[in-house]
């Protein structure tokens, strides 16, 4: 188990610097097992039930380092720290854009797709996810501009199609079709724009997409869009 100083742990939790760590301290404003914490330079193993455990300004700690998260990412946000306009790490709480190590998405949705995304300050989980050798299924359900012709299943599971701008072809994807319009749709490769370049590839024109699943974890029913909350590690093992 790391251990670490309480006041760099909390600094490095985006709570402030070390020096307004020792002041809240001194003010009563830290406790472990409810009991004031005076000296902040001590150093305490970093568990997750610290969050339990551990107050500031009377509040559960956050979690420490180490953290996954859901988000349903609506239409509309941004996986970026960058652009302007809603961005996905606005639903996080502020204190949280202070964490070093940072937070930052397990790949990316477009702006106007919706879905299952994850976040973490885990750069172990992140690889794990992304990397083509683990071949993590990413299931989205798109919507077409116009109606599917019966070719698309063969030609995506080929192995041979070329996305417009690629050198290599796409590795073999499914589609199971939904109605004429609507199919559901499972890469293993993170290419650009991937599911709607590979509809425009067919001829078709994507209209809406929403990702439904990474590997084994689905988006749960009842996580609206625009809400979040922390993964268990069984659904961080559902994933792989
Ligand atoms: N494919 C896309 O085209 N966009 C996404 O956001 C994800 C997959």
């Amino acid at each position: 188990v790391p251990t670490a100083r309480i006041d760099k742990l909390l600094s490095s939790l985006g709570y402030g610097s070390r020096a307004e760590m020792a002041r809240l301290a001194r003010a009563g404003g830290v406790t472990l097992d409810g009991v004031e914490v005076d000296d902040v330079s001590r150093r305490i193993p970093v568990t997750p039930d610290l969050t339990a455990r551990m107050r500031i300004d009377g509040e559960p700690l956050d979690p420490p380092h180490g953290l996954a998260l859901m988000l349903h990412k609506p239409v509309g946000m941004t996986c970026s720290h960058k652009e302007d306009g809603p961005l996905v790490y606005d639903v996080l709480p502020d204190r949280w854009r202070r964490r070093d190590p940072a937070i930052s998405t397990i790949g990316r949705l477009d702006k106007d797709t919706s879905g299952l995304l994850l976040m973490t300050d885990d750069g172990d989980l992140l690889h794990r996810v992304i990397s083509p050798r683990k071949n993590v299924a990413k299931i989205y359900r798109a919507t077409l501009a116009r109606p599917l012709t019966g070719s698309e299943a063969a030609l995506f599971a080929s192995g041979e199609l070329m996305l417009e701008g690629d050198d290599r072809p796409l590795k073999p994807a499914g589609l199971e079709v939904l109605s004429p319009t609507e199919a559901r749709v499972s890469v293993t490769e993170g290419r650009y724009h991937m599911v709607r370049r590979m509809f425009a590839a067919v001829g078709n024109h994507v209209e809406t997409l929403h990702r439904e699943r990474l590997g084994g974890l689905a988006l749960p029913d009842d996580l609206a869009p625009g809400d979040w909350r922390l993964l268990d590690d069984g659904e961080i093992a559902a994933i792989f």
